[in-house]
């Protein structure tokens, strides 16, 4: 259906009113009652000025208060904008200078510093949200599980403690409600920006459409079979202020009528408790939380056989964890792949039988690919051999934000969008990641996939974890050097270690330099970040 998220949302409350939508710590929010409350808080945000277009930002963990404000800004019409709490005040400065936001919906812990942005930036109503408060509200488990600790920000020590003009959620909340007959935006209106992960440079703004969210959620539906319309229960570990957990936690539990079970940073205990009142049924999450996950499960015989669909995305899978989630849960995890772009899967594993760990499966519904010339997109390469991957399909964004030179970069003519990863396609046409176009290192006339070093490395007895990247020779070119995290109690034993790669690779691609790291720079859904990692080895070399 050509509608907007807002319609879709207010079908699925129509049809779903007595079934639980949201839970959180253990409080259960009816279909019904959310939908009662976005009424509320869009007709508050509407007495505040806020009009179709308009765009009014989210700074806020998981929970109910983040749910239902994303509804009310979309039922305005308004674009949402979406950022990551824990980012310091300088990151959530430099997303407000970008966007300009007027309104604010924030994290209490973070008002005082949205608040004290220079005036040109700061937004003229700030609302706060007291998270602790609901979670208390839920039960008294939520006082032993505490939220992410606020990133302690210079500029949130010196501001004023009572910032003036910031209101509070309840209040919004109380509004009366928006007018039923208030018009619904468009499907191909903007809903959401949504900032890339910042993997390779600055983040970016992508511009989504409703019709682009809503796309996704439909390709998603197309895409796992035997989902239950009303019945099932999923499992928001991944934060809404990433693509992944916006699309494949928020809209598309919604879109089916199921419960979302909220969290607002993924712990173990949280979700082993939660598991023990609504087990879960669908669960996207990222590699490390598989493996922390079939762990904690291994070790204390916590049940989560009833996951019947766990997706992982956003970054490589290692064969090892799907065998380790497998063997404990006996259910199926599934790689797909996407980017924020795309908002973002655009490639699955089938989920089944024939699904093949290592690659990332094949095209979505309505998504066509191609693999090209890495410098030269016009030019599609060989059929197996490698090439950049070029996407088109519904779920295609509209362009970035505030930068018309990117977008011309990457939103090719023909609507083909340029994920700049290299990807080889099988004759079945499995595709399979080999690295980011931007993270090859060059060494003088052969190129390294920083990811098969890394791959040959965690075979390693003694490493846990591993960041390859070039640094930069004098000479030109670059050499290969890795970071490493030991397992406990190993010792880094940098020629076995060497000697151990070379029976695995190519001379040219065994690392020249490896250093120990206790942990690898990693992006708050859990990527490792080379970009720093090279930043770091070039700083220490110097
Ligand atoms: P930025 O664009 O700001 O540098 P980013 O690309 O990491 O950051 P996202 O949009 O969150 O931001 O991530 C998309 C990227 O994630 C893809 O381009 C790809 O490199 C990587 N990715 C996604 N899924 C997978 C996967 N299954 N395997 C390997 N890499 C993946
Ligand atoms: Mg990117």
């Amino acid at each position: 259906p050509d509608i907007s998220l807002a319609e879709m949302m207010q079908d699925a409350v129509r049809e779903h009113r007595k079934r639980t939508a949201l839970e959180f710590f253990g409080a259960e929010t009816s279909y019904g009652e959310v939908g009662e409350r976005i009424a509320r808080v869009a007709g508050g945000l509407r007495r505040l000025g806020v009009r179709a277009g308009d765009r009014v930002a989210l700074v806020l963990p998981n929970c109910p208060e983040h749910v239902i404000a994303f509804y009310a800004v979309l039922r305005l019409g308004a674009i949402v904008v979406e950022h990551n709490p824990l980012y310091t005040a300088r990151e959530l400065r430099h997303q407000f200078e970008d966007h300009g936001a007027q309104v604010a919906i924030v994290w209490d812990k973070t008002a005082d510093t949205v608040a004290a942005f220079p005036a040109d930036v700061r937004p003229a109503r700030i609302i706060a949200v007291d998270i602790t408060r609901s979670m208390r509200a839920s039960t008294r488990l939520a006082l032993r599980l505490p939220l992410p600790k606020a990133r302690a920000s210079r500029t949130a020590l010196t501001a004023k403690p009572t910032a003036r003009g910031v209101l509070s959620w309840e209040k919004l909340a109380d509004s009366s409600r928006l007018p039923r007959r208030h018009p619904f935006p468009a499907a191909s209106d903007t809903a959401l920006l949504q900032y890339t992960s910042g993997t390779t440079g600055s983040p970016k703004g992508v511009i989504l459409s409703h019709r682009n969210l809503l796309a996704n959620a439909i390709q998603g539906r197309a895409w796992v079979p035997g989902l239950e319309v009303g019945r099932e229960v999923f499992y928001g570990v991944l934060p809404f202020f990433h693509a992944y957990g916006m699309t494949l936690c928020l809209t598309f539990a919604m879109s089916i009528g199921a419960r979302l079970v909220l969290f607002p940073k993924f712990d173990i205990d949280l979700v082993l408790t939660a598991a023990r009142k609504s087990p879960p049924t669908f669960l996207p999450a990222v590699p490390p939380i598989y493996d922390q996950l079939a762990r904690a499960a291994g070790r204390r015989g916590a049940d989560l056989s009833t996951v019947r669909f766990a997706i992982s995305g956003a970054m490589n899978l290692p064969v090892s964890t799907v065998t380790a989630w497998e063997q404990v849960t006996g259910g199926l995890l599934v790689e797909g792949y996407g980017m924020t772009e795309s908002s973002p899967v655009a490639l699955g594993n089938p989920i089944g039988p024939s699904r093949r760990p290592g690659t990332v499966g094949v095209p979505f519904p309505s998504t066509d690919i191609r693999v090209v010339d890495p410098d030269d997109p016009d030019v599609d390469v060989a059929p197996g051999e490698p090439g950049e991957l070029l996407l088109k399909g519904p779920q295609v964004f509209g362009g970035y934000w505030n930068r018309p030179t990117e977008t011309a970069e990457t939103l090719l003519e023909g609507g083909w969008l340029r994920t700049g990863d290299i990807v080889t396609v099988a004759a079945d046409g499995f595709v399979t990641i080999v690295d980011r176009r931007k993270e090859l290192i060059i060494t003088g006339g052969f190129n390294v996939s920083p990811s098969e070093v890394e791959s040959v490395l965690l075979l390693h007895p003694d490493i846990d974890a591993a960041a390859v990247i070039g640094l930069p020779r004098p000479s030109g070119g670059e050499d290969v050097a890795a970071a490493v995290v030991l397992r406990e109690g190993a010792r880094l034993d940098v020629a076995g270690v060497r000697d151990f790669a070379k029976s695995h690779l190519a001379a040219y691609k065994v690392p020249k330099h490896i250093v120990e790291r206790d942990e690898l720079p990693r992006s708050l859904i859990g990527k490792v970040l080379r970009k720093r990692v090279r930043d770091e080895l070039i700083a220490e070399r110097a």
